[in-house]
């Protein structure tokens, strides 16, 4: 099968041509046609099936030309990088048609944005909260839209987008729209969303939800804390032809950062962070530079490297145990692909532990487990840390059981519920001899 055996135009087959792409990907062939055909679609594919192109090339050949100056097709998607990969592939496509198309995202002011689009535009990529934004002032009016994606759908609801989302959908035409949704796994809540959003929808799955892929050669170790997780990373990136082109996952901010500083003075310069924080084009440039081979090393937060296409990383190491087992099968998305044999190496202490076992279950395998090398320093677990350890620990069992109160509340369970000493007990209460007795 060809890209020609679709119903695409000339244009898009000289640019699809132009691009080098020469077979349809599964999740184009299955969608591109259903989407000619007035279907609307929810997709379960993570980035690297080739969805971008699945969307927006049938999305150009019905939107076909530019007409007037109110957009026509809109596409949401959770980060500025996913957002400005999608259009980069859309103007790919529309590269022989006069159809006109914008990345809308936070950073550049919203004037600046609106009034790129206020002169007229037919297809807006944006972010749910910038597109929100862009609208309220008045530089988008939404009457024409009729086609929608929802891109990343589980991400854009974990990143807190479904307020703008929910705007958004009230702001839009509902008669004639039509919409796709995808998202890399399908719990409930995108499901719902799904409901809400789509109108008989076509299913379309490319792997089996949440599996983790096949080519990724999983592995754990069991770290207690984040110096002997520090001591580990180390010991495992100086080994500078294994560990080639690694990507490297931290929860939060600081954290990446700290590991980022660590790394530039103890182990390799060959080394960039991303996360929210840094500015964009520091972000963009580190990107660039990690995709083209430039750098070895690329430390990250989950919201920073979502949705972004990245090939041939040799291993995924996951400083922190992700919160949402979703995030792990995305973090270790990013290895293994296109047929390269990856790996993905978990880090965890005693309070990630519970999240392994969720990870297990979505992924419905067993992570194994990999002794810490022994010329690897362990480092004294500090008592702050500890505490915090077991801080999370009870705050994960008492989400999951409300009655539980948990060890920090225990002392305090147990002086609340000591009889009092001189309590009498109605009848006369028992002779010392016999108190005695019963204790035996
Ligand atoms: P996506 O899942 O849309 O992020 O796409 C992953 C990567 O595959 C991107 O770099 C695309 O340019 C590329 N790609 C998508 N479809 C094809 C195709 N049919 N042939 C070759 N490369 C493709």
């Amino acid at each position: 099968m060809t890209f020609s055996d679709f119903k695409l135009n000339k244009q898009l087959l000289n640019a699809i041509e132009e691009a080098g792409y020469t077979t349809p990907t599964p999740i184009q062939k299955k969608a591109i046609p259903l989407v000619l055909a007035g279907h609307d679609i929810i997709g379960i594919a993570q980035t690297g099936t080739g969805k971008t192109a699945a969307f927006a090339l049938p999305m150009l050949m019905k939107i076909k030309y530019a007409q007037g100056t109110q957009p026509r097709g809109l596409i949401l998607a959770p980060t500025r990088e996913l957002v400005m990969q999608i259009q980069e592939e859309v103007k790919k496509f529309s590269i022989y048609t006069d159809l006109r198309s914008v990345a809308l995202y936070g950073g550049p002011s919203v004037r600046t944005q609106g009034e790129a689009i206020s002169a007229g535009i037919d297809i807006v990529v944006a972010t749910p909260q910038r597109f929100w934004d862009i609208y309220k002032q008045g530089y988008i009016d939404s009457r024409k839209i009729q086609m929608m994606v929802m891109d990343e759908a589980d991400r854009m609801m974990d990143m807190g987008f479904m307020p703008q989302i929910r705007r958004i959908l009230e702001i839009v035409p509902a008669k004639k729209r039509q919409n796709m949704l995808f998202s890399a796994t399908m719990p409930a809540k995108v499901l719902a969303l799904a409901d809400e959003f789509l109108k008989f929808p076509e299913r379309i799955e490319i792997s089996p939800q949440a599996t983790a892929a096949t080519t990724v050669k999983q592995m754990r170790y069991a770290v207690p804390n984040i110096k002997s997780k520090i001591n580990l990373l180390a010991y495992l990136l100086q080994d500078k032809e294994k560990f080639s082109r690694v990507m490297v996952f931290a929860k939060t901010k600081t954290t990446a950062n700290n590991i980022y500083k660590f790394l530039v003075r103890k182990v390799d310069t060959d080394v960039r962070v991303i996360h929210a924080n840094k500015d964009q084009n520091a972000r963009i440039n580190a990107m660039k530079d990690f995709k083209a081979g430039n750098i070895r090393i690329l430390v990250t937060t989950d919201i920073a490297a979502r949705g972004i296409d990245i090939s041939m990383v040799t291993q995924v190491i996951n400083f922190d145990v992700p919160h949402q087992s979703e995030d792990y099968v995305h973090r270790i998305g990013r290895t293994g692909r296109a047929e390269q044999l990856g790996e993905a190496i978990t880090f965890f202490n005693i309070a990630e532990d519970p999240l392994i076992k969720s990870i297990e279950q979505l992924i419905r395998e067993e992570i194994p487990v990999l002794p810490y090398p022994e010329e690897v320093p362990l480092e004294p677990t500090p008592f702050v840390e500890q505490q915090e350890m077991l801080r999370a620990l009870d705050m994960r069992k008492q989400r999951e059981d409300p009655e539980y109160k948990g060890a920090f509340h225990e002392k305090k369970k147990y002086v609340h519920k000591r009889p009092k000493p001189k309590a009498k007990i109605k009848g006369g209460g028992q002779s010392n001899k016999n108190r005695k007795h019963n204790r035996k």
